[in-house]
């Protein structure tokens, strides 16, 4: 039965297809934007569009960003020999905002996850092998203590390894299966502090 008409529906069976989002949050969604005011709503639909049009991947680490290589990247006072190894933009993100990480970082996007059927060709490790042809001294893996995240550290040990570069693991102060997005700082850096070699 067709409650509404054809363009709310179609509304919010778009809004219901993003993460983390109800039907019952797609349909409070879709009446507010209709009673939101043209202007407000055009705003926000060209924001969603440029930036999907500005944002990319940086040219060195593959975060997102809207430029070819990201403030991170192109901070000649980072280390550039220690990369910190993370699933997604927003853990970058998240160690980031702890002020205290110097090193640089590679985005994976992803982690490996047979069950999903995610492979190591799916996410961004054959970037992390490339860069690893230039001076690198340490490579520390903050992947997420998911069985993916886990599953994903130790492929990445067992591939740098022969390298002889150093690989290290955040500790455990994170959470088993918890996101680095959603812990707070000082168990980010005492992760950070406490890695220990793989
Ligand atoms: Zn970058």
């Amino acid at each position: 039965m067709d409650l509404y008409s054809g363009h709310i529906n179609k509304l919010i069976e778009e809004l219901a297809a993003l993460p983390g989002i109800g039907s019952k949050s797609a349909q409070r969604l879709a009446f507010h934007l209709i009673n939101m005011p043209q202007d407000k709503v055009q705003r926000l639909a060209d924001t969603i569009v440029e930036a999907k049009a500005n944002v990319r991947y940086c040219k060195e680490c593959f975060t997102l960003t809207d430029r070819d290589i990201c403030p991170v990247c192109a901070n000649k006072n980072r280390n550039h020999k220690m990369i910190m190894v993370v699933e997604n933009t927003r853990d970058l993100a998240a160690y980031e905002k702890t002020g205290r990480y110097e090193g640089v970082y590679h985005v994976l996007h992803g982690a490996i996850s047979p069950m999903l059927g995610i492979g190591p060709g799916e996410i961004k490790l054959k970037e992390l092998i490339e860069r690893l042809k230039g001076e690198v001294e340490e490579v520390i893996i903050a992947t997420n203590s998911s069985l993916e995240g886990e599953t994903t550290a130790m492929y990445i040990s067992k591939m740098i390894k022969p390298t002889g570069i150093r690989v290290t693991r955040i500790a455990s102060g994170v959470p088993v299966g918890g996101d680095l997005e959603y812990i707070d700082e000082v168990t980010l850096l005492r992760a950070l502090d406490g890695r220990i070699e793989l």
